[in-house]
This record gives C-alpha cells, structure tokens and sequence, in this order.
C-alpha cells in the first residue's frame, strides 16, 4: 500500500466517523396538531376549515413530513355538512404520512369531567376517524387528552388509563408547547384587519417564542434525563399554521432537527416510563417526569413575551 492510498483511506475513515456521530447526534421531533377540523371550530363555516385545511395540507405535502392530527368529531357534526365536513378528516387519512388520533368528541377538560362520562367522551369521539382511518389501512392508536389534563387524582387516573388500553390506545404525550392559542388570537385578529405588519409581528414572535421553548426542553432533557430525546411537539389546526408551517419546520430544521413521525417518537424509551402526575395541570411530560424538583423547572420555563400576553389579555377582556 501507498502512502497516498493510506493517506487517501485515513480521509475516508475520518469522514465516516464525523458522518457517524452526526447522525448519532441528529435531532429527533414528531409533529401532533390538535382540535381538528380546526381550533375553535365553532367561529368557523365549512368553507373556512376547508380553506385553513387546504392551506396546511399543501404545506405537508410539499415539506413531505408525518404529522399526526387529532380530532374532535363534535366539529363533524352540522346538520347537512357531515359528508363535507368527514371529507377534510379523509383528505388527511389518505396522505401516507399523516394519521389521525383521538382527542375526545368535544374536547372537556377530564378534571372537570367525571370518570364515566369522560371514557363517553372517548367512544363517541372515534366513530367516524375509526370507519375514515380504516378506509386506508391506518390504525387508531393515539388518545390525547383535552388540555393535557390527564387525572386529577390517582384512582380516576389509573382507572381511565386501564380503559384507554383495552380500547387498543396508547396516550400521545407532548414535550414541547409554546402557545400557539395565544399567538393564534392575536394573528387571527390582525389577518381580519389587514394588518400585514402586525401579523408579522406576531408570527415572528411566535417562531421566536417556539425556538426558546426548543432550547430549554433540549437542555432540561440532557440535564434530567442525562441525554437528548426525540421530542414530541404539540400545535393546532389553526390559522397561524397553515400560514407558516414551512417557517415553523425551517426554524426546526435549522435547529438539527429532523421530523419523524408519532410512532418512531414513541419507541424510545423514555416514552415508556409511565406518567406519574396527579393534578389538573397540562404541563410538558419533560416536567411531569421530573418528579424531583418539578416546580424549580415549571418556574424557568419561558414564557411569550409581555407585549404579546398584554395584547391577549386585552382581547379576552
Ligand atoms: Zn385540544
């Protein structure tokens, strides 16, 4: 062997160790967007989910990403626009990455819920995504809670979640949040006004307030959890998103992130841990497994900025 020949082989060895540990290191995120056909679905006419809809759907497609929507069916239910109104959650179903979850018939709160009715809530809210999802081949697995609010106290809990596995769910937990109902408020109302600036204003704020969220769960993983772990990042079907989804998934892409879907999220192990958090607070998992000191990692968690609280605060006077 030649010196260049061992030369040109050291090259190739050190390339496909950086290679390596760079995929070793890459980071992991499933997309879950709750309360379709869409966010407030009562403020809305047939016409305009389907816009919203469309709009966000074009953007999956082209960004070529899973994502997995979770369904409220009370929204499917107006007299002479159900076949309509199903037809946006099959246009989701048919879509090789997308899938679709459970997220109740009408979104109640389970703290405020007693324990039967709640478990209705399940039932009455799977009949039409179960037949839409079956349609395709696609199973019905996931059950997210309304609020994140998943138990008040112990006995309802382990109760609701023993029923959740005999029906054949697994709960869809979430890491990351970073309000987008507030940030929705506030673009929903400037898009109404024609004020381009300011709903630039607020989506910039938004990307920004999401970025800060990423960082401080990514560090809170390695410190409690002595590593970093695929994420699982918790949106809506909502105005903002299908405006800017491209601009959400390049913030996350810029971050190292690549998108993967709720299943291959959930495999890792740190998603087998069970959830361990009695009260009615939807917090992040990340804070729920985090027994210890919970309330020192509660209080550092960023919060939007105060312009965009105040002007929310204002709107809801
Ligand atoms: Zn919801």
């Amino acid at each position: 062997m030649t010196f260049e020949m061992i030369k040109r082989l050291y090259t190739v060895l050190i390339c496909f160790i950086i290679y390596s540990s760079a995929v070793g290191q890459s980071k992991t995120v499933a997309i879950t967007l709750d309360d379709l056909l869409v966010a407030g679905a009562s403020g809305y006419t047939i016409e305009e989910i389907e816009d919203v809809n469309d709009r966000l759907l074009g953007h999956l497609d082209k960004l070529d990403i899973p994502v997995t929507g979770f369904v409220n069916e009370k929204s499917l239910y107006i007299k002479g626009e159900i076949d309509r109104r199903s037809e946006v959650l099959s246009a989701w179903a048919r879509r090789d990455k997308l899938t679709l979850g459970n997220h109740t018939f009408s979104h109640p709160s389970f703290h405020d819920t007693k324990l039967e009715d709640f478990k209705s809530e399940v039932l009455k809210g799977e009949i039409i995504t179960r037949m839409i999802l079956d349609e395709v081949g696609k199973p019905l697995r996931y059950f997210r809670f309304p609020f994140n609010s998943a138990g008040s106290d112990s006995t309802s809990k382990a109760s609701f979640e023993k029923f959740l596995e005999e029906k054949g769910y697994v709960i869809a937990p979430m890491t990351v949040e970073s309000s987008d109902y507030i940030f929705n408020t506030l673009y929903k109302k400037a898009k109404k006004e024609g004020d381009k600036k300011q709903m630039n204003k607020v989506s910039q704020a938004y990307l920004h307030h999401t970025d800060t969220l990423f960082e401080f769960f990514e560090n809170m993983a390695l410190e409690t959890q002595g590593r970093s772990i695929p994420h699982i990042f918790l949106g809506h079907v909502n105005e903002l998103h299908a405006d800017i989804m491209p601009q959400l998934v390049g913030l996350l892409k810029k971050r190292g992130y690549t998108i993967i879907s709720l299943d291959e999220a959930m495999k890792d192990e740190v998603y087998q841990q069970k959830d361990p958090y009695v009260g009615k607070w939807g917090f992040s998992w990340m804070h729920r497994w985090n027994v210890e000191n919970r309330i020192d990692w509660l209080r550092k968690e960023p919060e939007p900025n105060q312009k965009i609280l105040e002007d929310f605060k204002m709107l809801n006077k």
